[in-house]
């Protein structure tokens, strides 16, 4: 998928002034954050993304070894297992397969991978027909193969109008109103497809290294379709996705749909191994797991190992305050909300995505909810620190940075000009107490006033602070007399 997230400040003005998706943003909060939160009462939520974190790390800490043990185990099932150093590189196995079994049509379950493969391009360019069967990415499909922009629910940027109506204008049919009418009549396009299709091809939430089989979760039951009908099922996945155990699998997955959906358990959950064996009424003859590095190895080691965890949840978006107002479509690749700004700009190049680590506001919920711990927050401003020190910051920008530092590092020179400051901006500030037009800050005060600063710094504050607890700490424990 190209990266645009070049576009990100232009992109997020249009979608802020869009006042259909604001109304439709809305639902985040009203579906998913609440649904999340009672979901997690179910469960001891700290000790569960504990063992999460635990067993994600022991993969991701000997990734090559796991990785081996999937394949060996896999392979003796009669999968083919193939990797990918690149996602361009991966699309480009998968079409090969597809030639190697004359495949015409394949059907898809979705698969966040697939859109970094930019897979049904390459799968079109080579004259096989790709055919989505989510719901929410078969209405982003039929309309000119529009991206999604939500990890879990890809067009969560449409309300059911809009959808009525794209269906009424690409089925050729009366505009229906209700969505069970509007599923059934999906359903109807895309049964014919799913009976003639010659390949599916699915993502793989999780491949456990034990029994060489996939997860898939999830709440349609397309993907049943898409893996057990076709003569040939592939699988695309990231690298990263490799748990040791089925055990493992258990206690992600109790994470997994509570803070992806706020459901205890999703609708379906396959675990799938080997091709169809002999006697066996269904399932493919030929199966191929596709692992996609993409990026992955080059955050082994590092700072950011810690975001190969993700188990794509979508629960940091949920709540980010940036996503809920701006929508995925801003951030400009496969990833949006917190991951994305990470992910992006770590798999595809900080020069392409100079604004996503500043698209936060560091509150931290996206921490605090991340079911597999993942210090987001810090790795943004760890993303930060490398604009800064690679200078690709706007040079008004570094030299406030490097002043504030210069002042910083001296504090009487550091007390002096912010006292001169803030009496300045009091005098500004008026009776009101706000300012309404601020040069350098107008990107604040053109929605909102700028309040005017205390009369009392907060460096003053902090050492009353220390001083009154240090007393109180002394009068409550007097020590020896
Ligand atoms: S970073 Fe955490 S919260 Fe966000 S999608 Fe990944 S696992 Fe879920």
């Amino acid at each position: 998928m190209l990266v645009q997230s070049i576009h990100f400040q232009a992109r997020s003005k249009e979608k802020l002034a869009d006042e259909r998706l604001q109304r439709n943003l809305r639902r985040l909060a009203e579906k998913f954050v609440t649904a999340r939160a009672s979901a997690m009462q179910e469960i001891d939520f700290e000790a569960t993304r504990e063992a999460a974190v635990d067993r994600r790390n022991r993969t991701i800490e000997r990734l090559d070894l796991w990785i081996e043990l999937f394949e060996e185990k896999a392979t003796a099932r009669g999968a083919t297992v193939l990797f990918a150093e690149s996602a361009a590189q991966a699309s480009e196995i998968v079409v090969e397969i597809a030639r190697k079994h004359e495949v015409k049509t394949v059907t898809k379950s979705k698969s966040m991978v697939s859109e970094e493969m930019a897979l049904n391009q390459a799968l079109r360019e080579a004259g096989v027909e790709p055919i989505e069967t989510d719901l929410g990415e078969y209405i982003l499909q039929i309309n000119n193969n529009e991206a999604p922009s939500h990890i879990i629910a890809p067009v969560i940027h449409k309300d059911k109008e809009e959808i009525s109506e794209l269906f009424s204008k690409v089925h050729d049919k009366p505009k229906l109103t209700e969505i069970p009418q509007l599923t059934r009549e999906a359903r109807e396009q895309l049964r014919p497809k799913f009976l003639g299709a010659d390949m599916g091809v699915t993502g793989g939430n999780f491949v456990i290294a034990e029994t060489g089989s996939v997860a898939l979760v999830t709440n349609e039951g397309n993907e049943g379709m898409v893996t057990i009908m076709p003569r040939v099922h592939v699988v695309v996945t990231g690298i990263e996705k490799v748990l040791a155990t089925l055990e493992d699998f258990a206690t992600v997955a109790r994470l997994l749909t509570r803070s992806a959906t706020g459901q205890s358990i999703s609708n379906y959950v396959s675990l799938l191994t080997g091709t169809r064996a002999h006697g066996e009424p269904d399932g493919p003859d030929h199966l191929y797991f596709v692992f996609v590095d993409g990026g992955r190895s080059s955050l082994l080691g590092t700072d950011f190992q810690d975001m190969l965890r993700c188990i794509r949840c979508g629960a940091c978006m949920n709540h980010c305050p940036v996503y809920q107002k701006i929508g995925g479509h801003a951030y400009g690749w496969v990833y949006p909300g917190p991951m994305g700004s990470v992910l992006t700009p770590s798999y595809t190049g900080i020069e392409q995505a100079l604004d996503l680590p500043q698209a936060a506001t560091l509150c931290g919920e996206c921490h605090v909810v991340c079911p597999v711990k993942i210090p987001l927050p810090d790795l943004l401003r760890k993303l930060r620190e490398r604009q800064f020190e690679r200078h690709l910051r706007p040079w008004i920008e570094r030299l406030g940075l490097s002043a504030w530092v210069f002042l910083a590092t001296r504090p009487k020179l550091y007390r002096l000009v912010f006292g001169v400051a803030n009496r300045v901006l009091r005098l500004w500030a008026g009776k009101r107490g706000r300012i309404g037009s601020f040069g350098p800050g107008n990107g604040w005060t053109d929605f909102r006033d700028f309040p005017g600063p205390s009369s009392k710094p907060f460096s003053e504050r902090y050492v009353t602070w220390q001083a009154q607890r240090a007393f109180a700490k002394s009068a409550t424990n007097p020590g020896p007399r």
